[in-house]
């Protein structure tokens, strides 16, 4: 008895298809950081097989990504010593450039060397200013080795379709850059739904594995990762007793009750309230009480459960993980980077 994640791989590929449909002539940049999303790299094929590109934050990941793929990586974090620039070109991969202490290790390069020049239109994390940018353009585009692919920026707002900051970023990037230079500027929230930030390669993370930065919003995406544990026991418990470390949760009537092999550390959010839906045996039931280590307690109704039944805690037409990051107050990325290595992972159909 375990708690298991399997990985859709048709539905890899048909979200993948989405980001087509939306950005039908835009290169895709596949974000396969923080291992796939949590996804597990040896576990996304159809992502690595349909993207024109990989990104990943940190070097470490473009050594593991290169035992599965000759495709171009791209590492987002770039290069912060002479040892990682060597690295990352022994590496065959395309290094991002936010900060003048990486231009300096950059320009000394003696080999060919890709770069994507990242800009900082108003998010205010990493990226060059507007004269950084341009000081450095004209320096870098000095030095034959070094081949700038692309210009980018990420938004900090994207996800609220209506706020005043994409228009101020999008304004700022246009002003920056021509169509000169290869562009890309859109994450999923971007990809989704401001057509005017498609340029030549879209950066789709959250969006291929399913889940959608927007609450009404899903654009016909399908969960990748189904998340589900067995039932451990079932019992009823009468009025007044209650659940649970703390005993926070108490019944106000006869209450059957599930207990499910998954808790905190197996990545499943401590601080899921009361409420939060789990579907077992095609019902949506609900959590009662506080989260375990190894185990969570659901209120089943009159669903027909038995031991050994599975738990499906996200993952299902019925039960998107969007809603159990709502239950959480989190996002559905924090929440499938967190499933542990306790759980075993599956590929599926
Ligand atoms: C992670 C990341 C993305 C993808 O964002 P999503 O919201 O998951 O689509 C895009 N661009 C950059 C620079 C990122 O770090």
């Amino acid at each position: 008895m375990y708690a298991s994640a399997s990985i859709s791989q048709s539905a890899l590929a048909h979200n993948l298809s989405i980001v087509n449909s939306f950005a039908p002539k835009a290169n895709v940049v596949s974000m396969v950081k923080a291992n796939a999303y949590g996804h597990q790299l040896e576990l996304i094929q159809p992502l690595i097989d349909g993207s024109d590109l990989l990104a990943v934050s940190e070097l470490s990941e473009v050594l593991k990504l290169r035992t599965k793929t000759d495709k171009p990586i791209l590492l987002l974090s770039g290069i912060y010593s002479e040892d990682e620039l060597q690295c990352a070109i022994d590496l065959n991969c395309s290094i991002v450039v936010h900060h003048a202490t990486q231009i300096a290790f950059i320009n000394h390069t003696q080999q060919a060397v890709n770069i994507w020049l990242k800009i900082d239109t108003g998010m205010h994390r990493l990226g060059l200013s507007s004269q950084e940018y341009a000081d450095c353009l004209s320096n870098l585009q000095a030095n034959p080795l070094i081949n700038i692919e692309c210009v980018m920026s990420h938004f900090a707002c994207a996800d609220e379709v209506n706020h005043p900051m994409n228009t101020t970023q999008l304004n700022h990037f246009n002003e920056l850059t021509s169509s000169t230079t290869k562009r890309s500027m859109a994450n999923s929230a971007a990809i989704l739904t401001q057509t005017q930030a498609i340029f030549d390669f879209v950066r789709p993370g959250i969006m291929l594995y399913g889940a959608s930065p927007f609450e009404k919003n899903k654009a016909g995406l399908k969960p990748v990762m189904q998340l589900s544990a067995p039932v451990m026991s079932v019992k009823i418990i009468h009025a007044g007793e209650s659940v649970g470390y703390g005993a926070t949760w108490v019944a106000d009537q006869k209450t059957s009750i599930a207990i499910i092999g998954i808790g905190y550390g197996d990545g499943y959010p401590r601080h899921a309230k009361n409420g939060t839906p789990v579907l077992i045996n095609n019902s949506l039931c609900a959590l009662v009480g506080r989260v375990s280590m190894d185990m969570i307690c659901v209120d089943i109704g009159d669903t027909q459960v038995s031991v050994g039944d599975n738990a499906i805690l996200w993952g299902d037409k019925k039960l998107r993980v969007e809603t159990v990051a709502k239950y959480s107050d989190t996002i559905s990325y924090e929440l499938l980077t967190n499933v542990s290595n306790r759980v075993k992972f599956i590929s599926a159909t």
